[in-house]
Formats: C-alpha cells, sequence, structure tokens
C-alpha cells in the first residue's frame, strides 16, 4: 500500500538552535500516526537534525542537491555529502528552486538521476503557475514537468519516488487549491503514471498535495482518494500546526 507521508519544507527559515527547538517541540509532542514524517531543514542543520531524530518516527531531508558527484560548484551540496550526514530524502524542483535559481526540468532530471544513482529517496515537486491554471493550460504543464523530469527513470527507481504536486499560486499565498481541485489533478497524475510507466507503479506512487495547507483544511484535502499526504511550507515551522496537520491524515 503506497505511504502517506506529511513533509515540511523549513525553507530558509530556522538556525541551529530554532531547529533543535522546533525538533524538540515535534519530538515531544508527536501523536500516534500511520504517516511517515519528514521535516527538511537547511543544510547547516542537517546534522544536527538527523542526530536529534534518531530513534524517533522523523525523517530528515535535504531541500535540494547539485547533480555532479563533486566538483567545482561553489556553494553546492552533493549526493555523498548528504549521505554521509545521514541524510537519505531529498527535496527537488520547488517552485522556488525553479522560479529564483533557474532550475528547468532538464536540470531536475539529472538532479533526479543523481539522486536515485546514489539511492536517495526523493519528493519530486511541479505544479503550475496561476497564469497556466487560468488559461486552462495546468494539466499539459504538469504533464511537461513529470515527462522532461522524471518519467525517464527506469521501473525500479519509482520506488524511491515521492510526488509532490504544488500548484504555484497556492505556495505562500494563503490560497489553497480545493479539495476536488486537488483530487482531480492527483487522479489525472496517477492516470499519467498509469500509462507512462505502469498500473502498479501508479497506486504504489505516493502523490502529496502542497500549497498553503493549515490544520484546517488539512483533514479534508488529505481525506480525498489520490491526495496521499502534503508537503506543507508555512505551517510546518510551528509544531502545534504542523502535528495538527499530521493529524489530518486518517
Ligand atoms: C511549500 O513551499 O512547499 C509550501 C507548500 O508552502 P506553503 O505551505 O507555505 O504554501
Amino acid at each position: 500500500m503506497r505511504k502517506k507521508i506529511v513533509a515540511g519544507n523549513w525553507k530558509m527559515n530556522n538556525d541551529l538552535q530554532q531547529t533543535e527547538a522546533l525538533l524538540d517541540d515535534l519530538i515531544a509532542n508527536t501523536p500516534e500516526t500511520i504517516a511517515k514524517i519528514v521535516v527538511a531543514p537547511s543544510f547547516v542543520s542537517l546534522t544536527t537534525a538527523v542526530a536529534k531524530t534518531h530513534g524517533t518516527n522523523i525523517i530528515v531531508a535535504a531541500q535540494n542537491m547539485h547533480q555532479a558527484e563533486s566538483g567545482a560548484y561553489t556553494g553546492e551540496v552533493s549526493v555523498n555529502m548528504l549521505k554521509s550526514a545521514k541524510v537519505n530524502t531529498v527535496i527537488l524542483g520547488h517552485s522556488e528552486r525553479r522560479a529564483y535559481f533557474g532550475e528547468t526540468n532538464a536540470l531536475l532530471a539529472k538532479k533526479v538521476d543523481t539522486s536515485l544513482a546514489h539511492g536517495l529517496t526523493v519528493i519530486f515537486c511541479f505544479g503550475e503557475e496561476l497564469a497556466d491554471r487560468q488559461s486552462g493550460n495546468h494539466f499539459n504543464v504538469v504533464e511537461s514537468q513529470l515527462r522532461e523530469g522524471l518519467f525517464h527513470i527506469a521501473q525500479s527507481g519509482w520506488d524511491s519516488v515521492v510526488l509532490a504536486y504544488e500548484p504555484v499560486w497556492a505556495i505562500g499565498t494563503g490560497e489553497t487549491a480545493s479539495p476536488e481541485q486537488a483530487q482531480e489533478m492527483h487522479a489525472f497524475i496517477r492516470n499519467l503514471i498509469s500509462e507512462a510507466v505502469s498500473p502498479a507503479v501508479a497506486e504504489e506512487t505516493s502523490i502529496l498535495y502542497g500549497g498553503s495547507v493549515k490544520p484546517d483544511n488539512a483533514a479534508e484535502i488529505f481525506g480525498k482518494p489520490d491526495v496521499d499526504g502534503g508537503l506543507i511550507g508555512g505551517a510546518a515551522l510551528k509544531a502545534a500546526d504542523f502535528l495538527a496537520i499530521v493529524n489530518g491524515i486518517q
């Protein structure tokens, strides 16, 4: 059965001390849940976060990774650096990486390959912008992002892929896709995987929704049959809110 997952993307928030404090709060108050809980602090805090969460059910992820194995890429972080820090999950393709750092589908395809070649789990983000939705082009945009960034991988690689559909117009805006809009897109994505890869892979792949998920809307969104959890930004920065969202997984 595919996994239920709630992942917190902390973005460029929380220094080392704030990371420790938030993790202490999360660890002390984590409810009984069937969901896998993931947190993605900054690179600087990863080793501390891994040490702190050892023995808990919280998984630590990185927010990004370079596609090359090593080399003259000042300021970048490689897959082996993450693995040496015992970080085995990475978020790739977040809309902020695409918009502010020029990450294209072609580049993301390389990052995906490097991650999977080294055994990492990839949380692959994608989603349309407001203009795409308004013009009715949102299904085409999402299909291109998936075909160009991800669908080239071998069938076996899908075991290590989690999808995160994040409509850009709903990220950090307080504007959420309705549960029906989320379900419609998630069903479309699952159908694409079924046709492009296999029905079994489509059935087993977790598809998270991201975009202004809050304690008061999580349960309804997560209740949709093709929504397997969420990728949470702003509301992941307060333990009580994040854990209330985790509780939205039934
Ligand atoms: C995100 O950045 O992935 C996100 C979903 O942010 P927010 O929850 O703040 O909309």
